[in-house]
């Protein structure tokens, strides 16, 4: 199911990796993380607040953790993993995903690509880290979410429209009531899409909703 692709230089530096790794231990540690998080919900930022403004109202998502910032070397290789068909597999994300910190879930599942994109031939980063995840913490991956609408992408447009953008866009596949779901998406900006995610798989009875990215967005 998962070719294993291995590379022969980092994708930050172009220096030959050790081990077939995009990128090279030297340019992960380098790697810009967020240096704060919400201490409700795990939502990382780059000022220091105690919670985050998705936790002082209503939310259906519950913990959320973005392992990057969507730079440099990580920006690459989100690339690579979206455009590149040779890199589908596990190699590419083992070791720049740490999954000793997540935890034990009922099923991981991805942020659906949409419809009409998925014609087109290119992998879905989400889908590739969703099963990376599910096979190292010996969960199950499986779809259960669908677009059910057609959207705009959320990069083109203003944040207020993002919301009403995504309202309505995910339909369930699968019976998800009273499990334990990892949610995963490649990038967060604003967060609209996931927690339109969180909120159908809540509303369908999902007992809890965590989100797994490996970059976000914002800065
Ligand atoms: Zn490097
Ligand atoms: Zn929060």
């Amino acid at each position: 199911m998962l070719s294993e692709i291995f590379y022969r230089v980092c994708l930050g530096c172009s220096l030959p990796t050790e081990d077939g790794s995009p990128i090279c231990s030297d340019c992960l540690e380098s790697q810009e993380t967020y240096p704060y998080a919400c201490e409700s919900c795990g939502y990382p930022s780059s000022v220091s607040a105690k919670v985050c403004g998705k936790c002082t109202s209503k939310k259906h998502r519950d913990k959320i953790f973005i392992a990057y910032k969507y730079r440099g070397a990580i920006k690459s290789l989100i690339r690579d993993l979206k455009f590149n068909f040779r890199i589908t597999g596990h190699n590419a994300v083992n070791k720049i995903i740490s999954t000793e910190m997540i935890g034990q879930y009922d099923l991981i599942t991805d942020v659906p690509s949409h419809f009409t994109r998925r014609f087109r031939r290119f992998s879905h980063p989400a889908t590739v880290i969703a099963k990376y995840i599910a096979i190292n913490t010996k969960s199950e991956y499986k779809k259960v979410l669908k677009r059910s609408k057609r959207t705009e992408y959320q990069f083109k447009l203003r944040k207020s429209q993002r919301i009403s953008n995504v309202f309505g866009a995910f339909s369930l596949c699968a019976d998800v009531r009273g499990l334990k779901i990892l949610l995963v998406d490649d990038i967060i900006t604003t967060g609209s899409t996931i927690e339109e995610c969180s909120r159908v798989l809540k509303k369908s009875g999902a007992s809890k909703v965590d989100v797994f990215a490996m970059t976000g967005g914002r800065s």
